[in-house]
């Protein structure tokens, strides 16, 4: 696909694929081997595809292998539907782990027997100041911590505690097991970090055999050693993280040395990337599950129709950098248009029709006329599409009274019906209330196809359905989910939610070929967007998600840029 093809074509450039290069071309690697190491505690998002794209990436384009690792070292807030979700969109978003799947939690032994090694080295101990204590004790960035008076215990002490402590004898937060590092350290996460923590909560995989688990960071660096891991990728949040990430990995028996890099963060305009607020967003029932149409999900990206391949080409755009930007949730829109405007299959649906009465069209009578599927891809040929006496355009595309620049639909005024005819309209007919409910119009029939024989141009060329072949569909407008370019910036980010981020349009009408099209596949709609068929629907009651709309607003943003 595009991805591999550019991947092959010229060399992709940036800091992480020059050290792997230095490094394979230095011989400090033979191969190089890296990790996408999610936490199951909720559904991926935008951010972590950038991540797998990066990790799953530079694997194959290296000739490495890269592994899923999940990181569930928290039993209290992970779950196997997490776990199945998140297999589940890595494979979608076009990545494959192979035989390489591995949980972080098959590791507790090795871990356990490490947290024992370092106690008989006197390099931890086990500490009963309690969590708020231990916060106190640890200072500031500008004061210096204070030795924990449990620090000095004797390493056969050291060694019964621990192991009572994995026994199940003490509470939960009653004690916990620190390295001994240098509580004076200018980067607080030497000051004596906490490895292991007692928390009496069964684990989704290893049930209740444990009753102590290890933190992030004792768990993390061990398990890249443990699976040979050389660049253990991730984001610059852990950058301090690095040196005790370095000094365990120096300080234990592990059969081989990874590295930490790290790179900057995605952020998106308009957007949250933050799992504890998408977390919130679904129990609050602010959305509909981690799959709605809104959500940076991937799984709701992919309900919302927008195609893997964008979203690769999306993170290759981005690139990877070591500083922390923004980027304009624009350029998303725009590789997500590039995709489908060559993909996408071109179908005529009315989403707020008005009735047109074709006088001068016999009744009773249908004809098929051709529609070209796909103007981009030549292959994709045409169909034949329902034309009848009785046909629903956009209520849009007519104005009773139109002002200067309005060139649709309006009294005693000529307008193309695509792929059919030239309409006039006669007549428009009104309900008490005054309203617009139909317009008879008169056809010629000379210019069957789109065409004039006489050279009489019209100004524009509307969609339309027929009326009795139609399929009357529900159709969701999603805008974005949050109404501030930063949402949460000041204040709660659950303020800056967007009331009008879904509009549901019930009564919209669809040329019958769009209905049967396969689902989570987009189609256009001509003039309007792109869509794709949603789970919600049924073949006599389709449902369709607008993915994204036509106009490209990243390509004026480069024009005005320069
Ligand atoms: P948290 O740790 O707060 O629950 P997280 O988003 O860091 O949330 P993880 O499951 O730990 O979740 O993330 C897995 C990997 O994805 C990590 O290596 C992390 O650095 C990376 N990642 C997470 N968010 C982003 C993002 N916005 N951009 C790029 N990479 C990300
Ligand atoms: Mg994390």
């Amino acid at each position: 696909m595009d991805q591999v093809e550019s991947a092959a074509g010229d060399e992709r450039r940036d800091f992480i694929r020059d050290i792997i290069r230095a490094d394979l071309a230095s011989g400090r690697h033979d191969a190089i081997v890296t990790r996408f190491p999610p936490e199951p505690n909720g559904y991926l998002h935008i951010g972590h595809a950038k991540s797998i794209c990066l990790n799953f990436g530079v694997a194959a384009e290296f000739n490495g292998r890269c592994h899923l690792r999940f990181d569930d070292t928290n039993p209290i807030k992970e779950e196997i539907e997490f776990i199945e979700s998140i297999e589940k969109d890595v494979r979608w978003l076009g990545f494959d782990w192979g035989e390489h799947l591995y949980f972080a939690s098959d590791y507790f032994d090795q871990l356990y027997d490490w947290a024992e090694y370092l106690v008989r080295t006197g390099k931890a101990y086990v500490d009963d100041l309690s969590a708020d204590d231990i916060r106190a004790y640890r200072g500031t960035l500008t004061k210096p911590g204070r030795n924990s008076p449990y620090r000095d215990r004797t390493i056969v002490g050291n060694l019964e505690l621990l192991r009572r402590m994995r026994a199940g004898e003490y509470p939960d937060g009653s004690r916990v097991l620190r390295a001994k590092i240098d509580m004076a350290s200018g980067n607080i996460n030497m000051r004596d970090p906490v490895l292991y923590r007692i928390l009496k909560a069964p684990h989704p995989r290893t049930r209740d055999a444990w009753c102590i688990y290890p933190t992030y960071d004792f768990a993390h660096g061990q398990s890249d050693a443990i699976e040979h891991v050389t660049h253990s990728i991730c984001t610059l949040e852990f950058e301090d993280h690095r040196p005790l990430y370095d000094w365990l990995v120096d300080n234990l028996p592990v059969p081989s040395k990874p590295r930490q890099y790290e790179f900057a963060r995605l952020n998106l305009t308009y957007t949250v990337l933050s799992k504890r607020v998408l977390t919130r967003l679904v129990a609050e029932g602010r959305v509909n599950g981690w799959d709605d149409p809104r959500m940076p999900t991937l799984a709701g990206l992919r309900r919302r129709g927008i195609p893997p391949t964008a979203l690769r080409n999306f993170a290759e755009r981005i690139g990877v950098a070591k500083a922390n930007s923004t980027v304009d949730v624009a350029l998303l829109n725009h590789c997500v248009r590039d995709v489908l405007n060559m993909q996408a299959p071109r179908r005529m649906a009315v989403l707020r029709p008005l009735k047109v009465v074709i006088e001068t069209y016999p009744e009773g009578e249908t004809e098929m006329l051709e529609a070209v599927n796909n103007p981009e891809d030549a292959t994709a040929g045409s169909r034949k599409v329902p034309f009848s006496r009785e046909i629903f355009i956009e209520r849009d595309d007519f104005m009773e009274e139109p002002p200067k620049k309005f060139f649709r639909l309006a009294p005693g005024r000529e307008v193309r019906l695509r792929y059919a005819y030239f309409i006039t309209c006669r007549e428009v007919v009104k309900n008490d209330a005054g309203e617009v409910v139909e317009l008879r119009c008169t056809h010629d029939p000379a210019t069957r196809g789109g065409d004039a024989p006489d050279g009489r141009k019209v100004k524009s060329t509307l969609h339309w359905v027929s009326a009795a072949h139609a399929v009357r569909a529900e159709v969701r407008l999603y805008d974005h989910l949050f109404l501030s370019p930063e949402p949460g910036a000041d204040g709660d980010v659950l303020d800056d939610i967007n009331p009008d981020s879904l509009t549901v349009l019930d009564d919209c009408r669809i040329e019958p070929g769009a209905a049967g099209l396969p689902m989570g596949e987009a189609l256009q709609f001509e003039r309007q967007g792109y869509f794709c068929p949603d789970p919600d629907g049924t073949p006599e009651r389709p449902v369709f998600n607008r993915t994204i709309g036509l106009r490209d607003t990243w390509a004026k943003i480069q024009a005005k840029n320069g």
